[in-house]
């Protein structure tokens, strides 16, 4: 296939611990995974597993399942059997499903200390279960539900109080000799958040999950997601994200992965260089980046696609990409590694550029193969 080497990182790796999520090393300069959350009814397997399958194509890596009821328990063996990617175990007040899950063989489970009783007093058990199963634990801390304790210490929840209740946490399972960790300590303010997670980098070595909790809906969420992980990653900070949106969960893998590729941690797929359009545009861009894009999703191998408006920068960025046009009246040059390959007319830009970017995969792929 062709090499997965990430291509310009934007920072040097925070040196973190590594942790197994099932097979997906997190941390340790593991590449950054992406995440989802499933939103059926997870007592309902076969809808749950179905999502579970359409998030694995679209390039999920670690999928996260909820679990409030003890049907819900009762499915997670099944699930953590039949899933394609690691499913972590979701849990909220009850300590009982924590040990369903790890005995489920989830391969991890989340916890969030501030909403689980008397979780404290559990935590020698938890400890126990989990390093018997080789089961890590998320500290999962969230501004909505901060300890009771922080939130009067501190009147909010600030990052310091964020930061405070994880250390708290995770000190209680060190005591017991546990450190297969990681931490998330998620805010719905993109601000907070970063400065938690940056404080949180400084004090401890565990990989780190970053969302920005309830971000909202997709162009809200992916805009809030997008500027928060990039200012963390762009410091080396994070090991795995999970973009939260009120959309079907399969749009917060695209977007999560887009993010990677944007910052250079993640080798890049397919690339439209489109341009915005402008008082010259001689051909509808929009329409024909669209197109494009639609025509070309899919594609495995790193491509870059220029589609400008105009000969003003449309030769100019066509050729610096792999494959491009640049349309002027009613015709389009298309562009292949620099050189103007042919010139058709506008209804014929798309297919062409779709065949000649199909000839640049296969081509790439059998170098791949051959090396
Ligand atoms: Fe305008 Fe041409 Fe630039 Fe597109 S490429 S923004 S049409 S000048």
């Amino acid at each position: 296939g062709v090499p997965e080497v990430p291509i310009r990182p934007i920072a040097e790796r925070r040196v973190s611990r590594q942790i197994q999520v099932g097979p997906v090393a997190v941390g340790g300069g593991a590449p950054v995974s992406v995440q989802s959350m499933t939103t059926t009814r997870t007592s309902d397997i076969g809808a749950t597993l179905q999502q579970i399958a359409e998030l694995t194509a679209s390039g999920c890596q670690i999928v996260r399942v909820a679990c409030p009821t003890q049907d819900d328990a009762d499915a997670l063996a099944t699930i953590a059997r039949k899933s394609q990617i690691p499913v972590i175990a979701d849990i909220h007040f009850q300590p009982k499903y924590v040990f369903a899950a790890i005995e489920a063989g989830c391969a991890a489970v989340r916890v969030n200390p501030g909403n689980i009783k008397q979780f404290d007093d559990k935590v020698k058990e938890i400890a126990r279960a989990a390093k018997d199963h080789g089961t890590p634990i998320r500290i999962g801390v969230n501004a909505g539900s901060l300890d009771r304790r922080l939130l009067q210490k501190y009147g909010k929840a600030t990052p310091e109080a964020l930061v405070e209740s994880a250390l708290w946490e995770a000190s209680l399972f060190e005591e017991h000799d546990f450190r297969d960790i990681k931490i998330s300590v998620k805010h719905n303010d993109p601000v907070v958040m970063v400065n938690a997670y940056r404080l949180l980098a400084e004090q401890c070595d565990y990989p780190l999950h970053l969302g920005v909790t309830e971000a909202g809906p997709a162009f809200q969420g992916t805009i809030k997601s997008a500027v928060a992980f990039g200012a963390l990653l762009s410091r080396g900070i994070g090991d795995t994200i999970r973009v939260s949106l009120s959309a079907p969960p399969a749009e917060e893998v695209k977007v999560g992965i887009q993010i990677l590729e944007s910052l250079g941690l993640r080798q890049r797929r397919l690339e439209i260089v489109s341009c915005p359009s402008c008082g010259r545009a001689q051909v509808d861009v929009y329409k024909l980046a669209d197109e494009v894009t639609a025509g070309l999703e899919g594609m495995e191998v790193p491509l870059r696609v220029a589609v400008m408006g105009c000969v003003v920068n449309g030769p100019g960025e066509a050729r610096e990409a792999d494959l491009g046009v640049a349309s002027g009246n009613g015709k389009g040059q298309i562009f292949v590694k620099g050189e103007v390959i042919k010139t058709v007319p506008e209804s014929k830009i798309v297919e062409t550029l779709i065949e000649e970017a199909m000839k640049i995969a296969e081509q790439l792929e059998q170098d791949g193969a051959a090396s």
